[in-house]
């Protein structure tokens, strides 16, 4: 392994996925839905797989039915027009657009400010760049930015900031204020943002404003969401970027050597499943926010610290009160204790004090199984 990667070597979601697979517990670590999307979502894709639409390599940029779709999406939720064919970039994943992104957009030595704790893909990713991560720390009780602290991280070699809202593991919806204080340092120092928006439609209050729309920001942001959160499809690996032509045309350079296109089949059934009508969107937010009041309920009672988030589909908790310090040798043991697996948020964290006794769990899981988690959190 390089230099570059030192440090990054397996990711906690595999490690503590493989924990909940060794122990047989429940698993609110990794942030996957234990119930799939839409039937009629996944029989699209499997009727594309039947009627031979997209088993062969399908268009380096996305097929043009899901670029159009997702133009369609930004514009629909949004209010953001976008051409299909030079401002939108159908990716494998988020993960995908964000490796792109940085690849394509960072030069050796450039800095990246970025919110932690972060999704840990921004760090590795950013250190491939050979770029340097600047960490923004949210801090518990609120976890929301410190705008004055974002204004002195910047120095000459800032080139780009990135934004993930609704925030990962903590929850935070940016308001629009923040967003527009964010916009305006972009603007004062010419910098680019990616934006990594794939929770857009898991907002409990309120609701999600794209740092796109805001003024200044349409030509220097990478708009960047994905299938997996909103349709409940996580295994399906279909995301995109939206932003303007000279922006995206470089994501796509970077994303030609990557993976060069995305599966095929997949992308005609995302193509459907943007244009379900709002009742779908509605139903999932209103279902996982009882979801998420379900399992923060549960964890209070067991004695956890919540910080009910407004957004994502993850809680993060504080386990001082339960009479422990080290959120990482909590998760290690937790499966033994009481056969459950939680992430320990402080591998989010350049700055571990902040993020030590931090743990998320996620509630994108059936009712029976989130009481069943409560039941057992409830005996430590
Ligand atoms: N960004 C954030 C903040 C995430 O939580 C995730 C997790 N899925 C991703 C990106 C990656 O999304 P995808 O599965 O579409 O690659
Ligand atoms: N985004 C999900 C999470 O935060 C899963 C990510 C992954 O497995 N890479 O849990």
């Amino acid at each position: 392994l390089n230099r570059r990667l030192a440090g990054h070597g397996t990711t906690i979601f595999a490690e503590m996925s493989a924990l909940a697979t060794a122990t047989g517990s429940i698993n609110l670590g990794q942030g996957f839905p234990d119930t799939d999307g839409p039937q009629e979502i996944a029989r699209a894709a499997a009727d594309a797989v039947l009627s031979g639409r997209g088993n062969q390599y399908p268009p380096g940029p996305g097929i043009p039915e899901l670029r159009q779709a997702v133009a369609e999406h930004q514009q629909r939720f949004h209010g953001l027009a976008y051409d299909p064919d030079t401002e939108v970039l159908v990716t494998a994943g988020a993960t995908e657009a964000i490796a792109a992104a940085l690849l394509a957009l960072l030069e050796p030595g450039d800095e990246v400010i970025a919110f932690e704790p972060f999704y840990d893909s921004y760090a590795a990713c950013i250190a491939m760049a050979g770029a340097t991560r600047v960490p923004l720390t949210l801090r518990a009780p609120s976890f929301r930015p410190d705008l004055d602290e974002l204004r002195s991280l910047i120095t000459p070699r800032t080139r780009l900031l990135l934004v993930n809202t609704p925030h990962n593991p903590t929850g935070t919806v940016l308001t629009p204020e923040e967003l527009a204080a964010i916009a305006e340092l972009a603007v004062e120092h010419d910098l680019l943002v990616v934006a990594d928006e794939v929770y857009e439609h898991l907002v409990f209050n309120g609701r999600h404003h794209p740092i796109a729309a805001l003024p200044g920001m349409r030509e220097r942001t990478v708009s960047i969401s994905s299938a997996g959160k909103t349709f409940s499809f996580t295994g399906w690996k279909v995301g995109w970027v939206t932003a303007a032509p000279a922006l995206v045309a470089a994501v796509r350079t970077a994303k030609q050597y990557l993976t060069y296109v995305s599966a095929g089949p997949f992308q005609y059934a995302v193509a459907d499943a943007l244009r379900l009508p709002g009742t779908y969107f509605e139903n999932l937010r209103d279902d996982l926010r009882r979801k998420r009041d379900l399992l923060a309920d549960g964890l209070a009672e067991a004695g956890f610290q919540v910080f009910r988030p407004e957004g994502t589909y993850f809680i993060t908790t504080d386990i001082t009160p339960l009479g422990e310090k080290d959120g990482l040798e909590f998760c290690r043991s937790l499966p033994g204790r009481c056969g459950v697996v939680a992430i320990p948020n402080v591998v989010f964290y350049d700055n571990t004090d902040a993020g030590r006794s931090l743990v998320r769990f996620a509630f994108c899981k059936t009712d029976a199984v989130l009481q069943e988690a409560v039941t057992r959190v409830r005996r430590l």
